[in-house]
């Protein structure tokens, strides 16, 4: 579904992708993880059209996005939740949630996913009326995901999802972005949470310094020594 190849990224002198390649097949979750700076934001930024990248190309159903405007990019299917939320304060919930469907036109199609969005968090229904501003920062998170969902993307980009989240709403969070992939919304998932990613996840991709220093099956990498003692906290 999605192929990044060979990709170099720099803001100014500084390169924050050294020929980064990897792959997303449909229906999967890929978590990449690393650590602070390694570039992982830098890379899903990348792929939503953001950042135009120095060199490689990244294929989406076979066609070349490099470069393409952002907009272009979620009109082919691909959303991408940022990191630290970003969702508009004097807003209502529901105003929110109609502009992540900004670029769509079938009235009874948005419908439908409002319906599913309120049915996926519970909460933002309750909420529809309040200021995105008032909201918890899990339910921001919740809200953020719901208007890329709005999108209709058949690939979701999601970064940090758990950051600065208490542990019982980090996996509520987790357990929804199951339940979005069960549906059958292919997911890359940036995280610095190793642990809860590579529960989630297919495979993984390890990334250090701008470069893909390893990669696996999710499984595979939770065992390995290497991710344990850099990203699991030693265990
Ligand atoms: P984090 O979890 O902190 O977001 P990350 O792995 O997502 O980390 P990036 O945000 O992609 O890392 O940053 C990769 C590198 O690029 C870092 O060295 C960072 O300092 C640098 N960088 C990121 N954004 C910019 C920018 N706008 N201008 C200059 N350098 C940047």
């Amino acid at each position: 579904m999605l192929k990044v190849e060979n990709v170099n990224v720099f803001y100014g002198n500084i390169q924050a992708l050294k020929g980064v390649s990897l792959e997303v097949k449909e229906g999967e979750i890929v978590t990449l993880i690393g650590a602070n700076g390694a570039g992982k934001s830098t890379l899903l930024k990348t792929i939503s059209g953001l950042i135009k990248p120095k060199q490689g190309d990244i294929l989406y159903e076979g066609q070349s996005i490099a470069g393409k405007a952002a907009q272009t990019i979620v009109k082919r299917g691909i959303s991408h939740v940022p990191e630290g939320r970003r969702v508009f304060a004097n807003m209502t919930v529901e105003e929110n949630l109609e502009l992540g469907a900004f670029l769509r036109k079938n009235k009874q199609e948005i419908q439908q996913d409002f319906e599913k969005v309120y049915h996926l968090f519970p909460r933002l229904y309750e909420r529809r009326k309040q200021l995105a501003g008032t909201l918890s920062g899990g339910e921001q998170q919740m809200l953020a995901i719901g208007r890329a969902l709005m999108a209709r993307p058949r690939l979701l980009l999601l970064d940090e999802p758990s950051m600065g989240l208490a542990p019982l709403l980090v996996k509520t969070i987790f357990r929804i972005i199951e339940e979005i992939n069960s549906f059958g919304t292919t997911i890359l998932l940036v995280e610095q949470n190793a642990n809860m990613a590579l529960s989630v996840a297919d495979r993984a991709y390890v990334i250090e310094s701008g470069r893909v220093v390893l990669s696996g099956l999710a499984e595979e990498l939770n065992d390995s020594e290497q991710v344990k003692k850099a990203y699991l906290g030693g265990h």
